[in-house]
């Protein structure tokens, strides 16, 4: 007898929709089928849509060191009431950054203290710790994470020309992707810096030192060293439909690049922007409407393949007021796939084995994360229990984030997450957090495969 069965629920798999029970065992998918034997405990998914849980592949939980920002305890609690079961952390902004093996080690302490979902991480890439990089890899980096742009903290200091084509280098030895944040720094910091000198400091002056061509001009250059140096390549957070395109040209010329937008880019455009304040800066900036369109039109035609939730939280104090001096970064760890439903299932006919293949199989493939990303007897049952018939009014007491901030408050979303499994375990059930254990370190596959 199976430890437990979800019974009667449509499964989303790459195949399409199935109903189907699943029994699990041990953590992991025993079965699937029409009508598998009673469990011990039976969870009733009648009515109910069961996706393969979200891989979110980019946030920033800052823990340690900004956990007055974030943390791991209450980030994870967040991604698991969205129907999230891993998270991989950015080296930055926890301090000190994720830039060598000590603090690699030392963050992964801190997350299985706090995490209740599973987690990866990222290591950094900066100038001078190309020589940490292999260190990195054995401890089981997802990859290595670079900005090409100031990332607006002075302890990760931006990747020159150099600083990336070298770490490709290495990357691509070890077997490991490259993640870039692409902006020109020279672009962003020469308009940011004429902006000043006239003494502009309004959202459209934010939004013009930021512009598209500084993003496709940083892709363009990314790919052509990633493609040169033979190594794998994740672009972050593009914005623009004109950014995917310069990806996907590279990739048409046989560089190995991934494409991820974030759920913001897909929610909001430059007006919510200028209606929102600071709330909603993030960096790249929010597009117009045209771009905002090429980019669902790159998602629809399955350029895009990844997305992540890029949240970057801060204080409220840092999310008010003056745009230029506001924090760049969107707090909306909970929000992906209910975006993807509203924005993308129910206004776009985005298919749903579409929506789980973003926000977890395509993940866990690209990133080699073993029994993970789909539903499948022998994976770990990391699974989210969707009601599709539901709709719901996101608001400040449903966060379940460190500071109740976040440009989604208010909004209406079709498709309420009713429950989170993470291999096995309920995590998330009906509005409330439910973790009896902590989450573990996810590690790839190391050279091989
Ligand atoms: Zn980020």
């Amino acid at each position: 007898m199976a430890e437990l069965v979800i019974r009667g629920g449509t499964l989303v798999t790459p195949e399409g929709l199935l109903r189907a029970d699943i029994a699990i065992q041990g953590g992991r998918i025993q079965a699937i089928g029409p009508q598998v034997p009673g469990g011990a405990e039976e969870i009733d998914a009648r009515g109910l849509h069961v996706f393969p849980a979200v891989i979110d592949v980019h946030l920033h939980f800052n823990e340690p060191g900004r956990t007055d920002w974030e943390g791991a305890a209450t980030g994870s609690r967040a991604l698991a009431a969205g129907g999230g079961a891993v998270f991989f952390d950015m080296p930055l902004n926890s301090t000190p950054c994720t830039v060598n093996a000590r603090e690699f080690d030392r963050k992964r302490a801190a997350l299985e203290a706090s995490s209740i979902t599973d987690f990866g991480l990222w290591g950094g890439l900066v100038p001078g710790n190309a020589g940490e990089m292999a260190e990195l890899a054995d401890r089981g980096v997802v990859g290595f994470k670079a900005f090409m742009c100031d990332s607006g903290l002075p302890e990760f200091p931006r990747a020159d020309d150099f600083t990336l084509f070298e770490g490709l280098a290495v990357a691509a030895r070890l077997g490991l992707p490259v993640a870039v944040h692409a902006e020109s720094h020279e672009l962003t910091q020469g308009l940011s810096r004429k902006m000043a000198e006239k003494g502009r400091s309004g959202t459209r002056d934010f939004l013009s030192s930021r512009p598209v061509v500084a993003e496709v001009e940083a892709i363009e250059r990314a790919t052509r060293l990633a493609g040169e140096a033979g190594a794998k390549l994740h672009i972050v957070h593009i914005s623009s439909g004109r950014g995917v395109v310069a990806a996907a040209e590279a990739k048409a010329r046989g560089v190995d690049v991934s494409i991820e937008t974030c759920a913001h880019y897909l929610f909001f455009t430059e007006e919510d922007l200028e209606r929102l304040g600071a709330i909603a800066k993030c960096a790249p900036p929010l597009r117009d409407a045209e771009q905002h369109d090429a980019l669902w039109e790159t998602l629809l035609s399955g350029t895009i393949e990844i997305v992540a939730s890029d949240h970057s939280p801060a204080p409220p104090a840092m999310k008010t007021g003056a745009i230029m001096q506001a924090w760049g970064g969107i707090a909306g760890v909970q929000s992906t796939l209910a975006v993807l439903l509203e924005q993308g299932h129910f206004r776009r006919e985005l298919p749903l084995e579409r929506i789980a293949k973003l926000t977890s199989a395509t993940p866990a493939q690209r990133f080699r994360i073993a029994h993970k990303g789909r539903l499948a007897p022998g994976n770990d049952a990391d699974v989210t229990l969707v009601d599709l018939r539901e709709s719901y009014t996101l608001e400040a007491r449903d966060l379940q984030q460190r500071h109740p901030v976040s440009p989604y408050i208010g909004a209406v979303f079709r498709g309420v997450v009713r429950r989170t499994l993470r291999r096995g375990e309920t995590i998330f059930a009906n509005g409330a957090i439910a973790a009896r254990t902590q989450g573990a370190l996810v590690r790839p596959h190391l050279r091989s495969s």
